[in-house]
């Protein structure tokens, strides 16, 4: 009887305090540009306006009864109303892309199902997002690395194409710095910047995706700017070892607070909670950029593919001190909207091509992997095998045909990419209607698929 009154105490206390709720929590990540600031706001705006849009019609959608995104005690707010005035605007915007780590909070009550239902009360669940730069995942190897380790990897990397050219006078610099004398840290602030405008290069100028260590491109709020002043000495390697006050012990003791500190921090304070992910991934673009921006992007991704690899030789049950929860990856290419319908799983197919080997061990690992080709807000609209679309900073209108995307990757890597043109979002998008989209339905009901709802 005693047991009976707690486990009735405890249930109320679940429905009566929302913080007791069942809770879901979804990480969504990707490269700089990915896609994540608008797929985040496409996601609140399907999920608000779920009367109207294709959710509607599917279950469990077709039973809910009402969505709250709550503005109220988040920490580091999703930036919703930012977003949507861009996107509202006229001429409409794009939103400000992901430059930190932002959360968003919606309540969901599903009405109770079946004939019994009417004796129930309603279910409600909680789903807590996580939108991350992806590239601070790129930063996991670096657990696995000393600093005079990262040197040598860094003068490696340095001394071929085309980081090689993009890195100029800055790898001669860091070449003639000898590692045990007395250090300058005016020059090691200098220089700090300077590996940050390289690092911009790598990824402007020739699309690469490694760029480490990743908080120099995307910092994040919590991060002292001092802290990310250091750089690797090209002369150094593992077996080096310098006086107090030398370039090395500088370098070293913040690469070292780098490693411990903010890369394990992040695993351990947000990574470790999370239930499922959404992995976004811009494969257009690198398609269009060449040979060497794929490959780059083949090893960004496998690097981030690390961080839901869970078997016995994963990297990650290694590295970090705990075991993560996500058993459930969705990987999905965006900005599909660019090309025509019939080609949008070519895209799809193309990426998981690009990732064949990882994606087997990460599957191999437990975790259930959904390939899904989306667009997020689409900004195009079918005429026949042309496609329409408004060009970002023009007015007007243009009819295009995008190309075609091969049926898989060659493993040369060698495409002839699709016409990619700078699209600016469709016109009259309003936070009370749904917004046109690729599959965000799809991928909406994939989330809460498994969810006693
Ligand atoms: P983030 O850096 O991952 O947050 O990426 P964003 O969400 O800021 O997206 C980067 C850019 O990709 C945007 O500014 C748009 O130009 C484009 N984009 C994002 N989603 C879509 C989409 O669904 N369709 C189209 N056509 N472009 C998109």
């Amino acid at each position: 009887m005693a047991n009976k009154s707690a486990n009735w105490f405890k249930q109320v206390g679940q429905t009566s305090n929302p913080l007791r709720q069942r809770r879901l929590r979804i990480g969504v990540t990707g490269l700089s540009g990915a896609g994540k600031t608008t797929f985040i706001t496409g996601l609140i705006n399907q999920l608000e306006n779920h009367r109207k849009g294709l959710l509607a019609q599917r279950a469990p959608f077709d039973r809910l009864e009402s969505v709250r995104w709550r503005r109220d005690d988040v920490k580091r707010p999703f930036p919703y109303l930012q977003s949507l005035a861009a996107l509202s605007a006229t001429p409409a915007a794009w939103p400000d892309s992901t430059a930190d780590l932002s959360r968003v909070l919606l309540d969901l009550r599903f009405k109770p199902q079946g004939l019994l239902g009417r004796l129930q009360k309603g279910k409600e669940l909680s789903i807590e997002i996580l939108d991350y730069p992806g590239e601070w995942l790129l930063d996991l190897p670096l657990l696995n690395l000393s600093y005079g380790q990262w040197c040598e990897q860094m003068a490696q990397w340095l001394g071929q194409p085309p980081r090689a050219e993009l890195a100029g006078v800055l790898a001669r610099r860091l070449g003639e710095i000898d590692p045990v004398a007395p250090a300058d840290p005016i020059l090691l602030a200098e220089l700090a910047a300077e590996w940050t405008d390289f690092l911009q290069r790598c990824r402007s100028e020739a699309g690469l995706s490694r760029n480490q260590p990743a908080r120099f491109l995307q910092p994040g709020s919590d991060v002292a700017a001092q802290m990310l002043h250091f750089v690797p000495l090209l002369q150094a390697n593992q077996h080096t070892a310098g006086a107090a006050d030398s370039w090395w012990a500088l370098c070293e003791s913040r690469f070292n607070y780098y490693r411990d500190f903010i890369v394990r921090g992040f695993y351990d304070e947000h990574f470790r909670h999370l239930d499922q992910q959404v992995l976004l991934v811009d494969m257009l673009a690198p398609m269009d950029a060449g040979q060497a921006a794929l490959q780059d992007l083949k090893h960004a991704m496998e690097a981030v593919l690390e961080s839901f690899h869970y078997g016995q030789n994963g990297f990650l049950a290694r590295l970090l001190r705990f075991r993560p929860r996500i058993r459930r990856l969705a990987l999905c290419a965006t900005k599909v909207d660019k090309v025509g319908p019939r080609q949008q799983r070519a895209v799809q197919q193309c990426l998981e091509d690009l990732m064949v080997d990882r994606l087997a061990d990460v599957r191999h690992g437990g975790v259930e992997i959904k390939g899904i080709p989306l667009s997020a807000i689409r900004a195009t609209r079918q005429e026949g095998e042309a496609l329409v679309a408004g060009l970002e900073g023009k007015t007007g209108w243009v009819r295009y045909q995008p190309g075609d995307i091969p049926e898989h990757l060659p493993q040369s890597l060698q495409v002839s990419s699709p016409e990619l043109l700078p699209l600016r979002p469709p016109p009259g998008l309003h936070r009370n209607e749904p917004f046109p989209h690729y599959r965000m339905d799809d991928l909406v009901a994939w989330l809460l698929q498994g969810e006693r709802l």
